[in-house]
């Protein structure tokens, strides 16, 4: 079932998503070779709690982290490790959901260790681009169906693929509620979009084969062919304008990026 939020509640996961974006720029400040994902987890925690938030993937279904760290061919659910010490030429997608007051933001995006690759680069910056093709028709009157497609359109027209399996999710007081929001689709199919609907929106995307498999942890995914991956996500609130506004960046999609 979906369930739509009053503007006080989207005030609230605006202030989650307030939360993350500070916890987002602590991480990425602290990215280097020879930094673990571990160390990324503490500083993210850090932060959260520091402005009376809780990480809420610490504790979900088991998970150990604060954050989701996935380098490489991990598309998400990486696990923070003291083991995992990244490497220049690397690329780390950090996936972060807070909760505070009782409703949840959750943001994702993939950086750069030291110099990387043209072909990472382009990966990392289409991840976001697909992103933003989704958002411009995230608005009333239009349905999950045409981000979805916007994003698998931008995605496969620069030759990669979008993962199937995992998807973007209603969000509020749970950090997956209805609708899903899948990253490839048909235009005009799927919930028509409404005041008050708030969606994470999440393009997983891969240089390779879209295809992914799940790593003995039970958590990693990770690209079957090993290709690299990047992931971008914002949290989305449709306001009383009909247009999306993005939770977690305090500026908008044309202010201050990460
Ligand atoms: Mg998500």
């Amino acid at each position: 079932m979906v369930s739509y939020k009053t503007p006080a509640e989207i005030e609230k996961m605006r202030q989650s998503g307030l939360i993350l974006y500070e916890a987002m720029k602590a991480v990425k400040a602290a990215i280097r070779p020879g930094v673990s994902t571990l160390e990324l987890d503490r500083i993210a925690e850090k932060v959260i709690r520091s402005h009376g938030a809780v990480p809420s993937s610490k504790g979900f279904e088991g998970f150990p982290g604060s954050v989701c760290a996935s380098p490489d061919d991990i598309v998400v659910h990486g696990i923070p490790s003291a083991q995992v010490i990244l490497k220049e030429g690397q690329i780390i997608s950090i996936d972060i959901t807070a909760i505070k007051d009782g409703y949840q933001a959750d943001m994702a995006r993939t950086f750069p260790v030291g110099k990387i690759s043209p072909e990472a680069e382009k990966l990392i910056s289409v991840a976001k681009e697909s992103f933003i093709k989704g958002l411009q028709v995230a608005k009333v009157g239009n349905r999950i169906g045409d981000i979805s497609n916007a994003i698998q359109t931008c995605v496969e027209g620069y030759g990669y693929g979008v993962v199937r399996s995992l998807c973007g999710h209603g969000i509020g007081k749970e950090m997956h509620e209805d609708p899903e929001v899948p990253n490839f689709g048909k235009a005009g199919h799927g919930l028509r979009i409404r005041e008050g609907l708030c969606i994470a929106v999440e393009p997983m995307i891969t240089k390779g084969d879209w295809h992914v498999y799940v790593a003995s942890d039970d958590w990693a995914f990770l690209t079957r062919d090993h290709s690299l991956s990047a992931h971008y996500e914002n949290t989305l609130a449709i306001n009383e304008d009909g247009q999306p506004e993005i939770l977690t960046m305090p500026s908008g999609i044309d202010g201050e990026d990460l």
